[in-house]
């Protein structure tokens, strides 16, 4: 894996080098990062700690490259980001391997994430292709008191260096839906991967490397956020961040300057289950979105709100399924997997401990072992317990009885969060006024919140998030309007 041929030059020793100016290298600093293995605890890997001035040279080669990059023909950006697709496809086993090892990602979803990628850089350079290939054209006359004297010609420009923040649990496919982007759009790009996931995306770059993008054009500076990460989000040479994480976004965009910002940030993600749905599908979309990745999801079932009259049913259908679900190391390709830190397991078993503490009726036994928890259901939740509200980012799900479906919305909406939600119901029409009542990003139909497909547009409003992503969203925000305005010495009329 790290030590296959195609990577030899990533690594010094036991120590992952950053990446700068085209070259792979060991910082100044002569410090590192350790990175634990979920499963085992014990340090897996290690990345350079990088220093403030090593940021000050790759935000200062950053922007040059871009100068040239953004004179670079769109359909030859296209052609370098589809040879990088290919070579990140081509490199998904030993990249997978160290979702596995850094952040306990299942073995079959790690390989899902890395052709996810592959297919999101591909489809984006297409988009590109199409969406900045064109402009507008107006005319002046259109506005009350002017004569067709002007016509004007908008394009769109690139911003220049972007800052990509990823957050751990999808370390590969996050940051490529920030690179991508901004690259097809003419900028340079700065990634600050997450700690744990900082290898894989490591990895990830060297195929961008690889497939021979233009010296200082990408470049990935490791290290902890808390550490450099204000350094990073405050230089004056960043003019875009694109950051996805949890509320450390909100603080970023409270420091960072005047520049456009793209925060994905947390969610309580509600699902909202009538009296007519299909139990057996809402059941099955639970255990899907509430436990895939162990609850791991920014867009996981992380609260059901249901009907008290098909409440019983849908516990017990629920719970049968719990119990098929297979604990264990990711290795194993196991359901349920160790929770990313031993302090994430610490503030989830903290929930589940308000939880029992308040009454609410444990499906299941609370169990967990180092950062191993198992698959918990807990009804009969009230909004007097803090995991009503709060997300634990692990396999806990809260269900709440309604008695109303406008009982159901107003928790929905009495949450600082606005990602995703879901409503099961048969009635098409009930459907759509819940979702137009819900605030939130999105609003599925009888499925569960997910993030993609990539293309689709992907918001949270309040707290959880700026901006919108989806890879034309993206594209878009990375770039900027110009205008050109031909004036004329009289006024133009075609076939006038
Ligand atoms: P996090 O703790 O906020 O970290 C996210 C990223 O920010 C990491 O790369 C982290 O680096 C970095 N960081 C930390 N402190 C920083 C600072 N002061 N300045 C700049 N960067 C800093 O989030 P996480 O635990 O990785 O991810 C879980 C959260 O992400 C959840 O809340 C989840 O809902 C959210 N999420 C949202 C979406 C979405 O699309 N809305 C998608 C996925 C996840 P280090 O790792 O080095 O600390």
């Amino acid at each position: 894996m790290s030590g296959s041929e195609a990577f030899a030059e990533i690594i010094d020793g036991d120590v992952y080098k950053y990446y700068a100016d085209g070259e792979w290298k060991k910082s100044a600093s002569g410090k590192f990062v350790p990175i634990i293995n979920p499963t085992t605890r014990n340090t897996q890997f290690k990345v350079q700690a990088c220093s403030q001035e090593e940021v000050n040279k790759i935000i200062e080669t950053a922007k040059l490259a871009q100068k040239s990059w953004a004179k670079t023909p769109l359909w030859k950006r296209a052609e370098l980001l589809h040879k990088a697709a290919a070579i990140l496809k081509q490199h998904k086993a030993p990249i997978a391997e160290c979702l596995v090892k850094e952040i306990a990602k299942p073995a079959k979803d790690a390989v899902t994430e890395v052709v996810r990628s592959g297919d999101l850089v591909s489809y984006c350079a297409e988009e590109g292709v199409r969406i900045l290939g064109e402009g507008k054209f107006l005319v002046s006359d259109s506005f009350p008191g002017n004569e067709r004297t002007k016509y004007c010609l908008t394009s769109k420009i690139p911003l220049g260096v972007v800052l990509a923040i990823p957050p751990f649990n999808y370390p590969v496919n996050l940051a490529v839906s920030k690179i991508a982007p901004a690259l097809i759009a003419g900028n340079s790009i700065v990634l600050k991967p997450p700690t744990q996931g900082a290898v894989a995306a490591l990895h990830m770059v060297h195929c961008f490397h690889l497939a021979g993008f233009p010296k200082g054009l990408v470049s990935c500076v490791t290290g902890k956020g808390s550490d450099i990460g204000d350094f990073l989000t405050m230089h004056p040479g960043v003019n875009c961040i694109s950051f996805t994480g949890g509320d450390t976004g909100i603080a970023i965009s409270r420091k960072a300057g005047m520049i456009p910002l793209q925060m994905e940030l947390g969610g309580k993600d509600a699902c909202i289950i009538l009296e007519d749905a299909d139990l057996d599908l809402a059941a099955v979309s639970i255990i899907k979105g509430g436990f895939s990745y162990s609850g791991q999801r920014c867009t996981a079932v992380k609260v059901v709100l249901v009907m008290a009259s098909v409440a019983d049913t849908l516990v017990e259908k629920v719970n049968s399924k719990v119990a098929k679900l297979t604990v264990g190391p990711p290795e194993d390709d196991c359901d349920i997997t160790p929770v990313v830190t031993e302090s994430s397991a610490n503030f989830i078993e903290g929930l589940v401990m308000d939880a029992k503490q308040k009454g609410a009726t444990f499906c299941q036994e609370y169990k967990r072992e180092g950062n191993l928890i198992w698959p918990l259901l807990l009804d009969n939740v009230r909004p007097d317990m803090r995991i009503a509200w709060e997300e634990p980012f692990g396999p806990v799900l809260p269900l709440i009885r309604i008695n109303s479906v406008d009982e159901g919305i107003h928790h929905c909406n009495a949450s600082n969060f606005g990602l995703q939600g879901c409503v099961f119901t048969k009635d098409i029409n009930k459907a759509i006024l819940i979702s137009d009542a819900m605030e939130t990003g999105t609003v599925q139909i009888n499925s569960a919140p997910a993030r993609g497909p990539d293309h689709f547009p992907f918001q949270g409003l309040k707290d959880s998030g700026i901006g919108s992503q989806g890879i034309t969203n993206s594209i878009n925000m990375m770039t900027k309007t110009k205008s050109t305005v031909i004036n004329l010495p009289s006024p133009s009329y075609t076939m006038g």
